[in-house]
């Protein structure tokens, strides 16, 4: 049996990704990327320094544009919608639509440094999603309290330790009732005795169903909450599996080099 399926259809994949290619002035990124995350699944992305894993992140966001394959999020095509059977553009009002569904936290926290904690929390949603102060204020103390940081709404980003910030910044994201967070490095930035506090935060996610794709040298933390973990090398999945299977049998010179170094 055949059923038809056009590109903008709700698929069973959180997120899907085909032979995606990414190259910079002519210098290939990511090769061909195939992966799928299924709904309310953890993957955890590894591999060495210039591998790929933020230029993947930042195609899965619509913060790069991709040079080849297919690339859908939360049933949705990046870059591209599908009309009468052929592919168009985005244009920037959908794009930002798109991506109001993808939760992203960076390594280096960016929150606005000017705002208190409430204004960093409320303002996405208000202006991207037109929700009105008092729910959104209401919503935001709700995930401060989420985070450990009940009563911290009139604080400014500098007045709050690294592992507080990045707290809040995951609180930011979850502000937008994204259908898909994506976090880069969330802990790498902070003192070791930081780490845990941003690591539980992001469990407790995991445990409520949340779909992540983490990228993290945190193999303990992918040990422990990763359905999947993904090794990238030279802008290939090099290997993937379960965490105490890749971890425990790494199949290739390249993986078990990294692990070496990692672990
Ligand atoms: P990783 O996150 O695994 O360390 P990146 O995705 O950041 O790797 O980078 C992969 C490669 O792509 C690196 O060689 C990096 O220098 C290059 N790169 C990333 N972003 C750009 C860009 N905007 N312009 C040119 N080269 C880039
Ligand atoms: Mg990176």
């Amino acid at each position: 049996m055949t059923t038809a399926t056009t590109p903008e259809q709700e698929t069973g994949a959180a997120v899907e990704c085909v032979g995606v290619q990414k190259s910079f002035d002519g210098t290939p990124v990511l090769r061909s990327v195939d992966l799928a995350v299924e709904h309310g699944q953890v993957l955890c992305l590894i591999g060495p320094s210039g591998s790929g894993k933020s230029t993947f992140l930042r195609c899965l966001n619509h913060l790069e544009r991709i040079d080849g394959g297919l690339l859908r999020v939360a049933g949705e095509m990046v870059g591209y919608r599908e009309h009468k059977g052929r592919l168009h553009e985005l244009r920037q009002h959908e794009i930002a639509r798109r991506r109001a569904d993808i939760g992203m936290v960076f390594q280096s926290f960016n929150l606005f440094p000017h705002m208190t904690v409430l204004e960093n929390i409320v303002e996405a949603p208000m202006s991207v999603r037109g929700i009105k102060r008092s729910a959104a204020e209401e919503d935001a103390r709700r995930l401060l309290d989420k985070v450990g940081l009940a009563g911290r709404e009139g604080a400014y980003p500098r007045m709050l330790s690294g592992g507080q910030q990045q707290r809040v910044a995951i609180a930011r994201a979850l502000a937008m009732h994204p259908k898909i967070m994506l976090f880069d490095e969330p802990t790498s930035a902070l003192d070791p005795e930081l780490v845990g506090e941003v690591l539980a935060v992001m469990k407790e996610l995991a445990a409520e169903g949340m779909t992540m794709i983490v990228v993290t040298h945190e193999l303990g933390f992918a040990r422990e909450v990763a359905d999947t973990v993904v090794f990238m090398d030279g802008g290939y999945i090099v290997e993937q599996g379960a965490p105490a299977e890749l971890f425990a049998n790494p199949q290739t010179e390249r993986c078990r080099d990294f692990l070496s170094k990692v672990l």
